[in-house]
């Protein structure tokens, strides 16, 4: 029996599937001198939850990830440039045409201008973006902002260098940046922000006054901004992505990263994005070279025909806010209370009216008595909150959402 303990508070027993004669393996064991660099990482929220509901046999609303089909068009596409025989390295970059490509979609979205031969990289994800700029920006006691709840990549990343996480805390129901406590954190140490707007997993969304405060605390310092944009295309109402790219002076000094699998629901591709001036591309790309040196070149062809026609990507703001609108509708009259996601394919739920548990033991008992997967939030902080709040996705077929909704009403 293998007791898995976890950074979040579970402690699973069940058995390990393992393959036939197998073992043995786990008795092998290296010297007891060796320590670990990141001694408090454990296995992510979102494997934990995800393995949580297939052994429940829960519906999975935690794990951000479509259940619907991808598009025939793209997937065609695919098959017919891995027929075609590109099948071997893509240029280190990226493919030029879907750098052009993306290119093409800045200017038009947010009317910014980046060269696509020099400050255009495609990377395996955005996660893989992200651990490069990072990697590539920040030094021993370097201090990095971030503001939580905040995607778990993040800080791993930063102490892997031995740099030092600064957490600004949001708090519920809006998660809104307090400037002016940011600006009290700005030391001579700090030496990036990262932001990651539309936010995972709240759903706020940066205004243009965000935009306007961190200008100011950028304005006479060299600190680098990091800024997660991956769920850019999934905005909703009013609200407008305000992408660092519109802004000349936030350009001048972000990483932009983006993800493919968001925006055409592929998230088992893993290809993403990163924009950024000329210098910072540069410094990119000597650890992209050394941690993937490419990207899987048949996926970049099809995507490189498919952003072609803007429609491809513009209208998945509005199908998404149908979901966001069905699955809300459909717990109207239950005891969860809901500040509506503005943007992202994620919705908050406050489950104070119901019990007063913590976020995880309550996401762990909705799981294995009720059926439902969720992702508690209380894990994406450095001191973990007392708020009530569980993380719901909503990219999945009417049909899921309106069974998982069935199933809370009762609660
Ligand atoms: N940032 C955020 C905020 C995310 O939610 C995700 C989740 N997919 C990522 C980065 C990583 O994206 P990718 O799967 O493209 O690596
Ligand atoms: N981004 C996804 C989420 O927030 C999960 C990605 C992952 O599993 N690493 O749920």
């Amino acid at each position: 029996m293998i007791v898995n303990h976890n950074l979040y508070g579970f402690k699973s027993t069940e058995k390990l599937p393992l393959p036939f004669n197998c073992e043995h393996y786990i008795h092998m064991k290296y010297p007891e001198s060796f320590s670990s660099k990141l001694p408090k990482v454990q296995t992510s929220i979102f494997t934990v939850m995800s393995k949580m509901a297939a052994d429940y046999n829960a519906i999975n609303l935690s794990q951000g990830f479509p259940d619907f089909p991808v598009s025939t068009e793209l997937i065609g596409k695919v098959n017919e440039y891995m027929t075609k025989g590109f099948n071997q390295y893509a240029p280190a970059a990226g493919l030029p045409r879907l750098r052009e490509g993306i290119a093409a979609q800045t200017k038009l979205c947010y009317g910014a201008e980046y060269n696509p031969e020099t400050e255009i990289t495609i990377t395996a994800g955005a996660t893989e973006a992200i651990f490069c700029a990072i990697t590539a920006m920040i030094r021993e006691d370097d201090e990095v902002i971030m503001f939580t709840p905040a995607y778990d990549c993040y800080a791993p990343t930063v102490e892997l260098c031995n740099g030092e996480p600064v957490y600004v805390p949001l708090h519920a129901p809006d998660y809104k940046v307090d400037w002016d406590e940011v600006k009290k954190l700005i030391t001579r140490r700090t030496r990036m922000i990262i932001i990651n707007t539309p936010h995972n997993p709240t759903g706020t969304v940066f205004t243009a006054k965000d935009a306007e405060q961190l200008e100011r605390i950028t304005k006479d310092n060299d600190i680098v901004i990091v800024s997660d944009e991956v769920y850019a295309h999934i905005i909703f109402d009013d609200e407008q992505h305000q992408s660092m790219s519109r802004f000349p002076h936030l350009a001048s000094r972000s990483f932009v990263v983006g993800s493919f699998g968001k925006t055409f629901h592929v998230t088992g591709w893993k290809v993403g994005f990163c924009l950024a001036p000329e210098n910072l591309t540069a410094e990119l790309r000597k650890i992209h070279q050394y941690v993937t040196f490419a990207v899987n070149h048949p996926v970049q062809c099809a995507i490189a025909d498919y952003i072609e026609s803007p429609d491809n990507y513009l209208h998945i703001a509005e199908m998404y806010r149908q979901k966001r609108d069905f699955f809300v509708d459909a717990l109207k009259g239950s005891k969860f209370k809901v500040t509506l996601s503005k943007g992202s394919y994620y919705q908050l739920l406050d489950y104070s009216a119901i019990t007063d548990e913590p976020d995880t033991q309550f996401a762990e008992r909705l799981t294995k008595e009720h059926g439902v997967a969720s992702i508690p939030i209380s894990v994406f902080y450095n001191n973990p909150v007392h708020e009530c709040m569980l993380r719901f996705c909503f990219a999945k077929e009417n049909e899921t959402l309106e069974k998982a909704a069935e199933i809370l009403h009762k609660l």
